[in-house]
């Protein structure tokens, strides 16, 4: 059975604000409450799993973070 991923759309619990994680069979239809807190919860792309645009350097450097790349022994350079 695949796995479906789903993220509450509101505040949610615990649970479901991080995202989880649901084993559904093809023909069930997608969840659309956290079966913890019965807050909204909608589907995440299974293609989007383990990818985290969060953490692109135009996002870093748009939250005013420093990406800093070892250059060689000991020397950082600045990248963004
Ligand atoms: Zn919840």
């Amino acid at each position: 059975m695949p796995i479906y991923q789903y993220k509450s759309i509101g505040k949610g619990c615990e649970y479901c604000s991080k995202g989880f994680e649901q084993m559904q069979s093809m023909k069930d239809k997608p969840l659309t409450k956290c079966p913890k807190c019965s807050g909204k919860v909608k589907k995440v792309p299974a293609l989007f799993s383990g990818y985290s645009p969060l953490l692109s350097d135009s996002n870093l450097r748009d939250k005013g973070f420093t990406k800093l790349v070892k250059k060689d022994k000991g020397t950082y350079e600045k990248t963004t």
